[in-house]
């Protein structure tokens, strides 16, 4: 990560943020079989902040488009299947590069783009050049071990191999615009899959900036190629067809579940069951213990629920805190985030920018609106800027813990704060969920700490620090229940699913041998 206090990281980001915000309003092609495409109908991408700022035109990708795509990808998935996994992982090392040539750049374009304050773009930028090093060397791995996973007694050769499943789709949201869809895509890539991606309609100029890093890295056309469009036209297509094979999705629960159900249904001409992997939304718990250090626990609780102004799978947004310290927690916490700097996120310092669009900022405020029908609001922030799609961070005490607020994921700088009997209450109410994604605890207690990391209903869980933030190889990231059906994002299994295991054994006593 960047180092706010040096100058001359903050002196570089400013001329990255000039430099992109004089370059607005770019054109973002298709990248079909290796040709850039223009569609006749677009779509605008604007900057959240200032909705009249057009940030890029994309390409609107059809169904014939996705049908075009998928015959590309089916031609060129033989020849980047043979090739050497070597070959395969270089062209990720070689695509890290180019990312990490340009940090600041594609940082700044998310800043406008995706509305990201400086350091949560400078994470994304980091984050995605992590997957590239990471899967490339994680499929070396798996390569280089094909004869030891499995055992050989004399006369018998045994090797396990893992092949490419064939054409990849990959669908992305807009929240961390270049990681996310980057991680899926050379997952897939490496693993030996040619891949589809359909970005998210609101951040199609960081997917381009993707395709480009991709392109530098030698990536072959028809391998990948990149469809911009809405959801439910080229995406829809791309899910039912039935020449691919594995969909690689991250978004929201009900898009997550439709794919689902639209994939388990084999279609004409469909030779494979269809691989889903599914990281979907949360509903994310953090409890604050009797013994929690509040100097510790506030601010790092203002941060997991506020950050990115909510917009991150894993934010908070349940605050669970125990009845002897729930008053004087409360009372600091409302006091630290009325602190937060709401504003532009390309300007320095900014902690707490827009919500991505209108539909977004309608929601958002409909949830602040309905809050006192089911509890108290202790914080909404109205001084925010009256240009562009903000939403106050706004603290509601709840006391049903399945009130709307308390229980949907809103997606927004909305935390609802419930008040627990005791720890045991604590780690029912954060467990009242069908969600599983993130979960914390702030404790000095070493039982209450081991409790939570067995007993909490959540992928990731994190003691006595903040509650987002993963990082590749160290958190590998995912949820299960109602959270996904995925193995973890940056972690030694996710390789797997995009590859189909295959066994040879072969007699190697003495058969006689031909000459030739
Ligand atoms: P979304 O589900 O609205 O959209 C995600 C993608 O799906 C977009 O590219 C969209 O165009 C596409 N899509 C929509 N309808 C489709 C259809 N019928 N067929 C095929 N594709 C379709 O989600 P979003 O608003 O972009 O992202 C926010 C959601 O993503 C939140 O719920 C958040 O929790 C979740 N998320 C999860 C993780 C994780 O790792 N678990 C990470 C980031 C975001």
């Amino acid at each position: 990560m960047r180092e706010w206090r040096r100058g001359s990281a903050r002196a570089a980001f400013g001329v990255a943020v000039d430099g992109v915000e004089t370059g607005l309003g770019f054109e973002v092609p298709a990248l079909l079989a290796g040709e850039q495409v223009r569609t006749s109908s677009t779509i605008a991408s604007v900057d959240p902040s200032r909705p009249d700022r057009l940030v890029a035109t994309s390409a609107s990708c059809t169904a014939a488009d996705a049908d075009a795509a998928v015959a590309a990808a089916v031609a060129a998935t033989p020849d980047w299947r043979r090739r050497p996994v070597q070959e395969r992982a270089a062209v990720l090392f070689r695509a890290a590069d180019w990312m990490r040539q340009r940090r600041d750049g594609l940082a700044a374009l998310q800043c406008f783009e995706a509305g990201k304050p400086w350091d949560q773009a400078d994470g994304d930028v980091g984050e995605a050049i992590d997957f590239c090093e990471y899967y490339g060397r994680e499929a070396l791995r798996l390569a280089s071990g094909s004869a030891t996973l499995v055992q050989s007694p004399p006369g018998e050769a045994n090797r396990l191999t893992y092949q490419g499943k064939g054409v990849a789709v990959v669908i992305s949201p807009w929240n961390f615009p270049l990681a996310i869809p980057c991680g899926m895509t050379v997952a897939a890539l490496v693993a030996g899959n040619s891949v589809i991606l359909k970005p998210a309609e609101q951040t199609p100029g960081v997917a381009w900036r993707l395709a480009e890093a991709l392109v530098a890295g030698g990536v072959p056309p028809g391998v990948f190629q990149l469809l911009p469009g809405r959801g439910e036209d080229v995406g829809a297509r791309l899910v039912a067809h039935p020449d691919v094979a594995v969909i690689a999705f991250t978004g929201s629960k009900a898009v997550g579940l439709h794919i689902n159900q639209v994939a388990s249904t084999p279609q004409d001409g469909q030779r494979h069951l269809k691989k889903v992997v599914c990281e979907l939304g949360g509903k994310n718990a953090l409890i604050i213990d009797a013994d929690a250090d509040p100097d510790q626990a506030v601010p790092a609780a203002a941060y997991s629920a506020f950050g990115y102004a909510g917009q991150k799978c894993s934010a908070a947004s349940r605050l669970i805190v125990v009845d002897s310290v729930y008053d004087v927690v409360l009372e600091r916490l409302v006091g630290c985030s009325r602190e937060l700097i709401v504003g532009h996120p390309a300007t320095a310092g900014v902690q707490v920018g827009p919500v991505i669009d209108a539909e977004a900022h309608e929601r958002v405020r409909g949830y602040v609106e309905r809050a006192p029908t089911h509890g108290r609001i202790a914080l909404q922030r109205e001084d925010v800027p009256e240009e562009g799609w903000f939403v106050g961070p706004t603290i509601v005490e709840v006391e049903d813990p399945q009130a709307p607020v308390a229980s949907e994921e809103i997606f927004g700088p909305v935390l609802a704060v419930l008040r627990a009997r005791d720890f045991d209450h604590a780690i029912e109410l954060a467990n009242a969920t069908d969600y599983a994604l993130t979960a914390g605890l702030f404790s000095r207690s070493p039982v209450h700490l081991e409790r939570a990391a067995s007993e909490l209903r959540a992928g990731n869980v994190y003691l006595n620090r903040a509650i987002t933030g993963a990082v590749v190889g160290r958190q590998p990231f995912g949820g299960y229940g109602m959270s996904g059906i995925g193995s973890k994002a940056g972690g030694p299994d996710y390789l797997l699913q995009f590859s189909d295991p295959r066994v040879s054994t072969e007699n190697t006593l003495r058969q006689g041998f031909a000459p030739d």
